[in-house]
């Protein structure tokens, strides 16, 4: 069903921001390259997207002043809370745990990937709004979303989970929808300043598991960096009443964080200090996001998820060629979740399911090398111990040291 109002709702909604940041100083301006229309405190050339020439944004800050991840998080919390939002615990890390969607690109909705979908019971069971009152709410979301992997460890910005701040209200009247957008821009302004801070209005129509939503969404930039965004679904489609309307505001917290802090390093932040001097950005990135998944009783596995979770640790062990330091990591990034979301595994048994499977990955590469048939059971053994066993006959006849240096050294590339 499709109510009549949605089409003058998105003109209305284009209007009424106009004036609205006008009156607030922005200035409307259209890009050289793209021709879009964005706003900023000042005149630009460029949208601040890459693509139309803008350059990759560049730190030069120091790193011994700096507010940290959870403290910006604790700050944007108390914000919206004393603004009259209600703090909504995050989801569990396995999207299809939440809910019972039909899941149309398994790559996006493998794992949670926004706090947006807190909101899936309302707008695609269609759940009455009336037996649980949805009010606006804020949500600090842990995430993780895959699609970008490649850029993780060159550009800023980029990691394999983060934080989703937003703010989520269905059914908002345009006024209300551009209070929660003006609250965000004031947020941002008393955290580092709008003088850098370009926003980008584009439409489209957003496909989300089985429906088709026509959204104004208005992107944030620090200088080339894309913060968030604020979208307005104006005529979200719901099959047995009208549709809804949903402000669903967004934001990256590390993201938000590198631009108050403006380190050099940008891995700085996401910590430890030591490991980001060493540039060791893989294996932090990567330990990070292990821990989060196998802490929420994601395991390696040859499911759709634990295929996904045994490839980052395949990264991690090519990224730490087999020192283990990700091992000193662990209790660092299990300390980092616990500040927004309840892990079900110990760190202890997150490490030895990092370890098992490390070594089952390693010990089937030398297995497949060596033409030997082992068991699952010999698989799991520590490395170390599978090469003594080997080299002392257990698996059969040694026919050539060679061979299995050779096949030692083909684990590790
Ligand atoms: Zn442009």
């Amino acid at each position: 069903m499709q109510s009549s109002g949605g089409v003058d709702l998105r003109d209305k909604l284009l209007e009424s921001l106009n004036v609205e940041l006008v009156k607030g100083g922005w200035i409307p301006q259209k890009c050289e390259v793209c021709s879009c229309l964005f706003y900023g405190t000042k005149k630009y050339k460029v949208c601040a997207s890459e693509k139309c020439g803008e350059p990759t944004i560049e730190f030069d800050g120091e790193p011994n002043h700096f507010i940290s991840i959870e403290e910006l998080n604790k700050k944007i919390e108390l914000f919206f809370n004393k603004s009259g939002y209600s703090i909504e615990k995050p989801l569990h890390m396995l999207h299809s745990k939440n809910k019972d969607l039909k899941v149309k690109n398994l790559e996006d909705s493998l794992f949670t990937m926004a706090g947006v979908q807190i909101l899936d019971d309302f707008l695609f069971h269609e759940m009455s709004l009336e037996n649980k009152k949805l009010k606006k709410i804020f949500i600090a979301q842990p995430s993780v979303r895959l699609l970008s992997i490649s850029k993780v460890g060159s550009l800023p910005g980029f990691y394999t989970s983060f934080i989703n701040v937003c703010s989520e209200h269905i059914n908002p009247t345009l006024d209300e929808y551009l209070k929660d957008l003006f609250l965000w821009i004031k947020l941002i302004d008393e955290l580092f300043g709008l003088q850098e801070i370009r926003l980008k209005v584009r439409e489209k129509i957003v496909k989300w598991n089985d429906r088709k939503s026509p959204t104004v969404q208005i992107f944030f930039y620090y200088k080339g960096m894309e913060l968030g965004d604020a979208g307005f679904h104006y005529e979200f489609p719901q099959k047995t009443r009208d549709s809804m309307v949903v402000s669903d505001i967004g934001f990256g917290l590390e993201r938000l964080c590198i631009c108050i802090n403006k380190n050099k390093r940008h891995f700085d932040l996401l910590g430890p200090y030591l490991q980001s001097f060493m540039g060791d950005y893989t294996i932090i990135d990567r330990t990070r996001t292990l821990v989060l998944l196998i802490g929420s009783n994601i395991l390696p596995s040859d499911t759709p998820h634990g295929t996904k979770v045994r490839s980052m640790i395949k990264d991690l062990f090519a990224a730490d060629k087999g020192t283990f330091k990700w091992l000193e990591l662990v209790p660092y990034f299990y300390a980092f979740w616990s500040g927004f979301t309840q892990l079900e595994l110990s760190p202890l048994k997150i490490r030895d399911t990092l370890r098992s499977e490390i070594y089952r990955q390693n010990n089937r590469k030398l297995a497949t090398d060596l033409k030997l048939n082992i068991s699952n059971e010999e698989l799991i053994r520590p490395t170390y111990e599978f090469v003594e066993l080997y080299i002392h006959g257990k698996y059969g006849k040694v026919e050539s040291l060679n061979k299995l240096d050779a096949a030692i050294k083909n684990m590790f590339l």
